[in-house]
């Protein structure tokens, strides 16, 4: 069994007060009789004669039963001290040998001032250090202090300690909507109380990492005005076995003496996983500490107004026994920003930047569909950065699309050594995705291509409008995604009569693609209208696993793989049909290596692009980067 935090703590004190007092011990027997020799030394009578005769003595001084004599040893001052001796030659004796003398004793340390100065002070030294010590590192051995063992380490935040507003949270809407409530809950209980309604005791955050639930719990404290707690749920299970039990005991007691308050547990999904996951014995110490939150759930009066704020982004992963009534009842759906949710977040962060008033943050929003609030703050700072970077005063335009692409594709690696020759290939792989794009209907419209390659690896993207936010895709629309996606290898193959390794990016989204249309969305006659995958962690990159027999599944590949054979013929025809203005866009795309939607549309009309022609700067889609990967 493992021993007990509690007793490890006492343990690790008791071992440090015992090396203080060692210490001590050796300062005061060793180390100060061997450099400082005691200015006031004992001796007798007699040899405190021996040293006035002998001319020793430069001042003398007596009280009623002391006598004290001082010289000068080697250069050093130095007191001798006698007892008074009933002696009447002592005058005669003093005055013969011309020594000073007077009636007054120099003030000797008491013993009880000097046991204090040379024991108990030292001791109080090391314990206000050892106090010290504890509370720096108190934190990471889960300490706190160590007078107070267990304890749950909960941050408190009250009112605007956290400097959180639901201001400074953007889009958002419905969950400050349903998180206003509980806060106005928390101001006036008596309101509802009156009308009998119960607030639910817990309240769950779901959503995709970025997404501001955090953000949102802190703006809670800041709009709540009252105790806030504040813990992540893996805090609980950092050391040992019945730490974490102790620690949400601590925590709601705490939490119960401060109601009305606000528990927010950050990550929950660290503590609240499903138990049964079969393996023995699995983890003892995280089942501990769940029972331990279940029964404290159950455990206090949810009217008194304690409120349990939690979030994940792994709500599939936790508990039944977490999700039941009375427990956390209440979801609050926080997902990734809309198209006016994103231009609102863009605005929040650049409040506090200095922007040009110019900028259009709607083009920016639209060019980030499924980006999440914590990048979209992200792409702002890339932006600030830059602007320095290029020895401006002021954030343009430019440096947000520039950082958006940064945030997409990674930085440009203007160093990279790439022969003429594979540049060549590069330019028109990437007019192939571009030319299928816009000879298509329904496909968005292309914004910008670009052959520098950049640090995630992608040599090249083509970068496509869509002129408004999108929420449903036809068939036809996925159907002609696919086809552009085969673009680029599709131009190699027609102008080079070979292939390469640089479509591997396009043949994995092209391949998931069809796959989705098929066992997902419902699109072919053969399946109909039967869920094959079933996606598990829908917040985390979405994993979809296959539910179906082995022959079904066999049928399935066939599919993909005729799909997107249909999808690289097709590509394949509209790039023969157009093999001169391949070349042509091809050969301007290598001279400049990165041209805009607006060039490329010129040449395809069969104008001259570099007619100074103010065009509108329009929106732009997801990237569409060319990695190369080893095969
Ligand atoms: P989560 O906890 O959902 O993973 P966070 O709350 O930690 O995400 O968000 C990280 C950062 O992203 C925040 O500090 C904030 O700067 C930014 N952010 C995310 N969502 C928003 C939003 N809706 N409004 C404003 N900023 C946001
Ligand atoms: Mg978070
Ligand atoms: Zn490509």
């Amino acid at each position: 069994m493992n021993e007990s935090p509690n007793r490890n703590h006492s343990r690790r004190a008791l071992y440090y007060y015992i090396a203080a007092i060692l210490i001590i011990l050796v300062i005061n027997t060793i180390i100060t009789p061997m450099f400082f020799k005691p200015r006031v030394q004992e001796v007798t009578y007699t040899n405190f004669l021996k040293m006035v005769d002998e001319g020793k003595a430069t001042k003398v001084e007596i009280n009623q039963n002391r006598i004290a004599l001082l010289c000068n040893k080697d250069g050093k001052d130095q007191i001798y001290v006698t007892g008074r001796v009933d002696d009447p030659e002592l005058v005669n004796r003093l005055v013969k040998a011309n020594v000073e003398f007077s009636q007054v004793v120099p003030r000797e340390e008491s013993p009880i001032s000097k046991f204090f100065n040379n024991w108990i002070l030292p001791f109080l030294i090391f314990m206000v250090i050892g106090q010290l010590i504890m509370r720096f590192l108190g934190p990471k051995m889960g300490g706190g202090n160590m007078m107070s063992f267990g304890k749950s380490n909960a941050k408190v935040y009250i009112e605007a300690q956290t400097g959180k507003t639901f201001k400074d949270v953007a889009g958002q809407d419905e969950a400050k909507e349903a998180l206003q409530e509980i806060v106005s809950f928390l101001h006036d209980p008596s309101r509802y109380n009156a009308i009998g309604a119960t607030m639910p005791k817990g309240v769950l955050l779901v959503g995709p990492p970025g997404t501001g639930k955090t953000l949102l719990a802190k703006a809670v404290a800041g709009e709540a005005k009252v105790p806030f707690f504040s813990i992540s749920g893996s805090e609980f299970i950092e050391m040992f076995v019945g730490m974490g039990a102790a620690r949400v005991r601590d925590l709601f007691k705490q939490a119960q003496e401060k109601a009305p308050c606000i528990v927010f547990i950050d990550e929950i999904d660290a503590i609240g996983k499903k138990r049964d996951n079969g393996s023995f014995g699995s983890n003892d110490e995280r089942e501990q500490t769940l029972n331990q939150l279940l029964s404290e759930m159950d455990g206090f009066d949810g009217s008194k107004g304690v409120i349990i704020l939690a979030a994940t982004n792994r709500p599939e992963v936790l508990d039944k026994a977490l999700l039941r009534p009375g427990r956390f009842d209440r979801r609050v759906p926080v997902e990734l920003p809309d198209l006016q949710g994103r231009e609102a977040i863009l605005k929040v962060h650049s409040h506090d930047v200095r922007i040009s008033p110019d900028v259009d943050y709607h083009a920016i929003a639209l060019a980030t569909s499924g980006a999440s609030g914590a990048e979209l703050a992200n792409i702002v700072n890339e932006a600030a950065l830059r602007a320095v970077r290029m020895g401006r005063q002021i954030v343009i335009q430019e440096d947000l699309e520039e950082s958006v692409e940064v945030v997409i594709a990674g930085a440009q690696r203007k160093g990279a050594v790439i022969s003429q020759d594979e540049k060549k290939i590069i330019a028109y792989h990437e007019i192939g995705h571009a030319l299928v794009a816009a000879s298509q209907t329904a496909s968005a419209p292309v914004h910008k291509i670009t052959i520098i390659p950049r640090t995630s690896g992608a040599l090249g993207y083509t970068m496509q409008v869509d002129t408004e936010e999108k929420v449903l895709m036809t068939k036809e629309e996925l159907f002609n995604k696919i086809v552009t996606l085969t673009g680029g290898r599709s131009a190699e193959e027609i102008v080079f009569n070979k292939v390469t390794s640089g479509a591997s990016n396009d043949i994995e989204q092209a391949t998931k693609l069809a796959r989705a249309m098929i066992t997902r969305f419902g699109m072919t006659e053969e399946f109909d209208m039967v869920a094959l995958e079933t996606v598990s962690n829908a917040y985390l990159g979405g994993d979809a696993s296959l539910r179906c027999a082995p022959e079904t599944s066999a049928r399935i590949d066939e599919a993909v793989f005729e799909t997107v054979k249909k999808a690289h013929a097709k590509a394949r025809d509209i790039l023969n049909g157009h093999r001169e203005k391949l070349d042509e866009l091809a050969a301007y795309l290598l001279k400049k290596e990165t041209i805009t939607g607006d060039e490329f549309m010129a040449i395809l009309k069969g104008q001259n692009p570099d007619d100074p022609e103010p065009a509108a700067s329009d929106a732009m889609q997801k990237a569409n980067p060319d990695a190369v990967q080893p095969a």
